[in-house]
């Protein structure tokens, strides 16, 4: 059977893009579909832009492990490269005693997954941040800051020069598993066609498990059903936004870190995001949510923030398999093979640390390709 390519990854965000600049190399035909007009249209651009250190999951978890490896390998390549970063460092506070007891523990998680991290007297908070009002604090030294826009023009720059073919406005409707690998239907501006693949990687974010279900697999069963979370920013104005010199976070929420104040590499100041579930894809902020986000903990750590400081800005909505009132989710990134779909990879709520992950989670998923490939030489 002839193909017309290799490898298919379908989604041009953060992930799907990072994957591409790992797995093109010569000789592999490699195409990625992108639905929208360009590249990270949705989660990869619509976040807080933070290089998580690896504090918040268990040291087991893939979200720990791509984590940790993403943030060294992300501060490299940014460095390698010219990709606009700042290891800022962040600090994590506590505004009641509730509050200072969950932190030891995240402090003492933090240390087990491996992190740096550095407990904070009274003293040294103010030292590092004057206005910051708070029982206890640690900091977190190898948090940071990357331009994503940047990253993922790094990542589409170094996949189109080893020869990937990005193709805009083309969308997978349907997949269908046949002899040797898959047989991809796609619609474009001119209308719907069909290609061959050998291997297809699912990179499609907000819509993972829809595509998950073009090929067949029962995703209730399979617990692969997205829910969509949307975070909400509002930007700082009256000159408070520079009374701040790092990330601030509070103490996560059941859903997420907490609204934290965020940062971009320019200086410019958001707090955000207020997390809360959606069914529909509609990035307008609900200005009426604003009472919540003024009761939320960061406000209580920054008492010198006026609600009058705040206006509505942007959000985004993210790829989450946790449902509402349901318990911790990890990244599901798997080959396929035991589903009897060999050379299918999944991957699926890839949510926050995503942007962070993106570097390893590409390494991780080249090598699954990678074996794939390479055995279906030996059955030659
Ligand atoms: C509000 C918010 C804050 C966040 N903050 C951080 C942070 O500070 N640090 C961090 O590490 N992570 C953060 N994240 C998480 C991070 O943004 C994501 O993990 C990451 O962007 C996921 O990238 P992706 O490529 O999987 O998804 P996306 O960027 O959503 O890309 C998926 C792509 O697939 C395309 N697609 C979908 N279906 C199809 C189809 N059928 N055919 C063709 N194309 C298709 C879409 O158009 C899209 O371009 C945050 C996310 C949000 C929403």
């Amino acid at each position: 059977m002839s193909y017309s390519a290799d490898i298919t990854i379908i989604g041009a965000g953060v992930i799907g893009l990072a994957i591409a600049s790992q797995v093109t190399r010569e000789g592999r035909e490699v195409y990625v579909l992108e639905k929208n007009e360009a590249f990270g249209q949705e989660q990869s651009s619509r976040n807080s832009e933070v290089i998580h250190a690896g504090i918040y999951y268990e040291r087991d978890s893939l979200k720990t492990k791509m984590c940790l490896e993403g943030n060294r390998l992300l501060y490299e390549l940014c460095e390698k490269n010219g990709i606009a970063y700042k290891k800022c460092g962040k600090i994590i506070v506590a505004t009641n005693d509730v509050e200072a007891e969950e932190l030891e523990k995240l402090y003492r998680r933090g240390k087990d997954n491996g992190v740096l991290l550095k407990m904070l007297s009274k003293r040294e908070m103010r030292q590092l941040e004057l206005k910051l009002k708070g029982l206890a604090a640690f900091f977190s030294p190898t948090t940071g800051i990357v331009d994503s826009y940047a990253l993922m023009r790094y990542f589409l720059g170094k996949a189109k020069g080893n020869g990937a073919q990005i193709a805009y406005n083309t969308k997978a409707i349907g997949i269908e598993k046949v002899s040797g690998g898959y047989k991809v239907k796609v619609e474009d501006l001119s209308g719907d066609f069909s290609f061959m693949t050998r291997v297809v990687i699912n990179c499609a974010g907000l819509y993972s498990d829809k595509v998950a279900e073009m090929v067949g697999i029962n995703i209730d069963e399979a617990n692969y059903k997205l829910h969509w979370c949307k975070g909400e920013y509002y930007s700082v104005s009256g000159g408070r936004n520079k009374l701040i010199n790092r990330l601030i976070y509070p103490m996560p929420t059941s859903i997420s870190v907490g609204v934290h104040v965020c940062l971009d590499v320019n200086w410019r100041l958001r707090l955000g995001p207020l997390f809360y579930y959606v069914n529909e894809i509609n990035y307008k902020v609900d200005d009426s949510r604003k009472k919540t986000f003024l009761e939320s903990s960061i406000m209580k750590a920054l008492p010198f923030m006026e609600p009058s400081d705040l206006e509505p800005e942007t959000s985004g909505i993210i790829a989450m398999l946790q449902g509402e009132g349901e318990g911790f989710r990890d990244f599901v990134i798997k080959h396929e093979y035991d589903r009897g779909l060999p050379g299918f990879i999944n991957l699926v709520g890839i949510e926050s640390p995503g942007l962070t992950s993106s570097p390893a989670i590409a390494s991780y998923v080249s090598h699954l390709v990678n074996e794939t490939l390479e055995s279906e030489k030996d059955c030659l």
